[in-house]
């Protein structure tokens, strides 16, 4: 499995008249062939691929909605994922987008040891429309069909405030104010035990009192985590396109700030992506002076194969969708209605998560990232073998 990469985006080009002239509303993206090759993708041939189960395409054209729900396993549970609202270039674009995010819930989920299956939804459009409530309304009327197979949750482009709308249709969809919150706090503490584990593997001790940690972002996930480093006296640099922010850091964790552009360089042991997606890559992978990567961000290999480089290096990489993974353990908290102090204690495991996957890239020889992979691959196939027994249940 590759972790899934951000869709890039832009605007539609030319949009297609609907045929049979049934809305006047809203069209659809066109669908944009990459040159020299026939238009479409081949969803069947991309879900055997990938082993999706089920790809939903809706519309609603009173509301100019355009939907897409993949689900690509449920062995552990119902497909959880969010709602992700963008203006794609193409249909194809945003099918692509939604199955390579559906999957990558599958990976994120199994390793994170909770019962829930991987899928995601889009949404296709302009997220800064303001009239959202038949929008979300509709898009909530359509998982209710799925009938609890797809569990939702806010995403790029949409907001606690669209949950609520959703809510008003299914009950099959968390995050909601007031329940589990902002899932900020639980992340930031998986991410802090994961980079111990990290640190034991790499110097024979999980202490970060004295490591200098180079932290890009100082959002809500790198406060956290920052909290946590400055308890432990350990060094931080900090960096992020907000001076607030930065500001803040440097006064509550004695940070030492530099600018954005100056994170990779920094003579640091740890580098801690927290702000944007793809930030190792060939640019940046010749400047980077650290033994250990672990950080928050999702997507943090820009492709696979940079995730290969750093294995050559001999930089230990903790899989981004292992060490952030304290995000879903909250929402699955929330399905559950645990208290936060027991979704804190399971985002804890992660810390013995990254040990064992270490361990199998050691063992098989593999890089950490794909180590990942087959760590969540076991634990469905483990759990898909239960079904062999017959439970007595009709
Ligand atoms: P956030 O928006 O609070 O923080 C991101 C920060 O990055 C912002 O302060 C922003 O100004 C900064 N930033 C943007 N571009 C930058 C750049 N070029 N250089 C330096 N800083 C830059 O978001 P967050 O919730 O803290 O999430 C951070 C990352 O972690 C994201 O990739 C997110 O997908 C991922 N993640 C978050 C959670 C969660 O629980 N919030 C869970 C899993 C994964």
């Amino acid at each position: 499995m590759s972790t899934s990469k951000n869709a890039s985006g832009k605007r539609p080009t030319v949009p297609e008249p609907l045929s049979g002239g049934l809305s006047d509303g809203p069209l659809p993206p066109a669908r944009v062939a990459p040159q020299g090759s026939a238009p479409g993708v081949d969803v069947f041939a991309d879900m055997h691929t990938m082993g999706h189960e089920q790809l939903l395409l809706s519309h609603d054209p009173s509301c100019g909605y355009f939907g897409i729900i993949a689900i690509h396993d449920t062995t552990l549970g119902p497909a959880l994922g969010g709602t992700r609202f963008w203006q794609y270039q193409s249909t194809d674009e945003a099918i692509t987008d939604a199955l390579r995010l559906a999957r990558g819930m599958t990976y994120k989920s199994a390793v994170a040891g909770i019962n829930l299956g991987g899928g995601k939804s889009v949404i296709i459009g302009d997220n800064k429309r303001s009239d959202r409530e038949a929008l979300f309304r509709a898009h909530g009327r359509f998982i209710q069909t799925l009938g609890g197979r797809y569990i939702t949750a806010e995403d790029i482009g949409t907001s606690p405030a669209d949950m609520e709308y959703i809510k008003l249709e299914t009950d099959h969809v968390a995050g909601l104010l007031g329940l589990s919150g902002d899932p900020s706090p639980v992340t930031g503490y998986g991410v802090y035990v994961g980079m111990k584990a990290a640190a034991r593997v790499r110097w024979g001790s999980d202490s970060l009192t004295g490591k200098t940690v180079a932290v890009q972002g100082a959002g809500k996930v790198a406060h956290y985590l920052m909290q946590h480093l400055h308890t432990e006296n350990a060094r931080i640099i900090v960096t992020d396109i907000d001076g607030e922010k930065v500001k803040r850091a440097v006064q509550e964790f004695g940070a030492a700030a530099v600018a954005p552009t100056a994170i990779y360089d920094q003579a640091a042991d740890i580098y801690a992506p927290c702000a944007l997606g793809a930030t190792i890559n060939d640019e940046t992978l010749p400047r980077l002076k650290v033994q250990v990567i672990a950080g928050g961000a999702n997507n943090q290999l820009a492709e696979d194969r940079h995730g290969d480089e750093l294995e050559r290096r001999g930089i230990l990489y903790a899989p981004d969708y292992v060490i952030n993974g304290g995000g879903v353990i909250n929402v699955y908290g929330e399905l559950h209605r645990w208290p936060v102090e027991r979704a804190k204690k399971k985002a804890g495991e992660i810390y013995d998560t990254l040990l064992r996957i270490f361990d199998i890239a050691k063992q098989q020889r593999i890089p950490t990232y794909r180590a990942a992979d087959r760590l969540a691959e076991q634990r469905v196939a483990a759990v898909a073998g239960l079904d062999r027994m017959w439970m007595g249940r009709g």
